[in-house]
């Protein structure tokens, strides 16, 4: 993938990842100071979509929240891996129309909709 691609969808994960920790700090204070105290531990004026998400965080977050920002967390690491927008499941490359919605997705359409499918049966 290009680099200024790339660039794009870190931006989009980014915002999103503030967007959870943003609702999180408006709703709960002892996140508010759990972040607090960990900026003030390694930077002054650190910034909140790029700080670190501890465990400690994590666990005042609701269950859906946790796993999206692990899995924008684990897609961030991507980029810096070269390994962003492929597909886990098959290894080609995930449509940028899927990535441009939800870009943590870690399969592409065909592989997540055989997922689905395949739940269907077990269910
Ligand atoms: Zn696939």
């Amino acid at each position: 993938m290009r680099k200024d691609k790339l660039e794009h969808y870190k931006e989009l994960l980014l915002k999103e990842k503030q967007e959870v920790l943003n609702e999180l700090l408006e709703t709960d204070e002892s996140a508010k100071a759990l972040l607090e105290d960990e900026s003030h531990n390694v930077n002054d004026s650190i910034d909140l979509a790029t700080s670190t998400i501890t465990q400690n965080l994590l666990k005042t977050m609701n269950q859906k929240n946790q796993q999206k920002i692990m899995a924008i967390e684990a897609a961030l690491r991507r980029i810096g891996e070269n390994g962003f927008g492929v597909c886990i499941s098959c290894g080609s490359n995930i449509e940028e129309s899927r990535l441009e919605a939800i870009p943590w997705t870690t399969k592409c359409m065909k592989c997540k909709s055989d997922e689905q499918k395949k739940k269907h049966q077990i269910l």
